[in-house]
């Protein structure tokens, strides 16, 4: 049995600590960390309530490096599990080498002046994980995450060549806000407003931001219009999913929250950059999280649900083939059991099942890998069990 240090009490924090509470076999000690500690004894106390299980709690900021090494010298957690922001990756990552003790996180590191969304920073990583003997496994969330996975696993079980993939993001579901952010807002509203850019015949191609788009059927949400973005996932499977000629992202929006969306843009309201307020330097997209919606906060009244997958074309035996591998999650069942809405699940439940894979030593390694880059069977086999079943429809 293996002890879990968590650092991030949000709405994804509060799905990993109740699905490593649901797992005793194979997690023991939990600890949840953040930089607010009343967010976390608040998860530790609908965790008691509802697993009988005690989760310890501390207060930590997780930039300072020194701090968050002596919280994990004091813990002495098997591994990490980091999902506070991505601007704490690389100091989450630094403390974990201090302290010999393995990694894990849902989201690439982002500096904070520029949005990215590449992963050249901790991939740079890799030899001082690889000499300390740690793994530190990137992006195990939904997207990424169960996406890589998915990739992997249509590569060794069901094409022999694989042409195109498609990723397919949908939220069906409806908080009942004018417009609010399923997860941290600064960071998805700094994912959509990029350029929108896809990899094709070895070169990446630039759009403008959602300038593409295309009506995808989504099981059991239905038609969506679904836009063309950058996501990071892109960068790794590239790399990894061999034979690979085009692979894009898509997410689907309704006409409501792109118009806001527009507005906000138009505005300046989605600027990253500090701006002179009256002698006080503002940045206006972390003045506009401070208005929306706490994405912690929506779960309550979500109803519907997320369909996301990978639809993908190559050969098998010959033959053209074109398969869709998805999972659909409900939003009242997930805050049911969680507290916490669909989208925070979706992202919670793969960081269980990775950490699990490398408690149980099932995925282990010195260094720094991509999910695609690890066995996706023994993943498959026990992520539907854990919350999040999934399925495989001919296209
Ligand atoms: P939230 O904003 O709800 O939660 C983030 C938490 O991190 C908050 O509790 C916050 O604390 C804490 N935090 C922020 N800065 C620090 C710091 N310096 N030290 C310690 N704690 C800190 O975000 P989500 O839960 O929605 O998302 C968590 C992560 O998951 C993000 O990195 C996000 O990008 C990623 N994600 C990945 C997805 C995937 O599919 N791969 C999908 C969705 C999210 P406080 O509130 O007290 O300030």
């Amino acid at each position: 049995m293996s002890d879990i240090l968590v650092i991030g009490a949000g709405g994804v924090g509060a799905v990993v600590t109740h699905k490593l509470a649901e797992d005793p076999s194979t997690f023991d000690k939990i600890t949840l960390a953040s930089r607010t500690v009343s967010k976390c004894e608040s998860i530790a106390a609908r965790v008691k309530s509802m697993h009988g299980k005690t989760v310890d709690t501390a207060e930590i900021d997780a930039d300072n490096v020194a701090a968050t090494s002596a919280l994990i010298e004091r813990v002495k957690p098997k591994m990490v599990i980091n999902v506070a922001l991505p601007y704490q990756d690389l100091n989450i990552m630094d403390a974990c080498l201090n302290t010999g003790v393995h990694y894990l996180d849902t989201a690439n590191y982002e500096p904070r002046d520029e949005a990215k969304f590449e992963y050249k920073w901790q991939w740079a990583y890799q030899e001082r994980f690889e000499k300390a003997g740690l793994m530190a496994l990137l992006g195990s969330g939904f997207d990424p995450g169960m996406t890589n996975v998915f990739c992997a696993y249509a590569q060794k079980n069901l094409f022999d060549t694989i042409d195109t993939i498609d990723i397919l993001d949908c939220n069906g579901g409806d908080h009942g806000h004018p417009f609010a952010t399923n997860f941290n807002p600064e960071i998805n509203i700094r994912e959509i407003t990029q350029k929108g850019k896809y990899w094709e015949e070895g070169k990446w191609i630039e759009i403008p931001a959602m300038s593409e788009m295309q009506v995808f059927d989504f099981p059991e949400v239905g038609e969506r219009d679904a836009y063309l973005l950058y996501h990071e996932e892109l960068e790794s499977l590239v790399l990894n999913i061999k034979g690979l000629k085009k692979i894009r992202f898509w997410m689907t929006f309704g006409q409501e929250y792109l118009t806001h969306l527009r507005v906000l843009q138009n505005v300046g309201m989605t600027r990253i950059d500090e701006v002179d307020y009256f002698g006080t330097p503002v940045s206006p997209i972390k003045f506009l999280q401070k208005l929306l919606p706490d994405p912690a906060s929506l779960g309550k009244n979500y109803k519907g649900k997320t369909s996301i997958g990978c639809l993908i074309a190559g050969e098998k035996d010959g033959k053209k083939l074109r398969k869709f591998i998805y999972n659909v999650a409900d939003h009242e069942v997930a805050y049911k059991e969680t507290g916490a809405q669909a989208v925070s699940y979706t992202t919670g439940v793969p960081a269980v099942t990775g950490a699990r894979m490398m408690c149980k030593g099932i995925w282990s390694g010195a260094g720094v890998f991509n999910m695609e880059q690890l066995d996706p069977d023994p993943f498959m086999n026990d992520i539907g069990q854990r919350g999040l079943p999934w399925h495989v429809q001919d296209r």
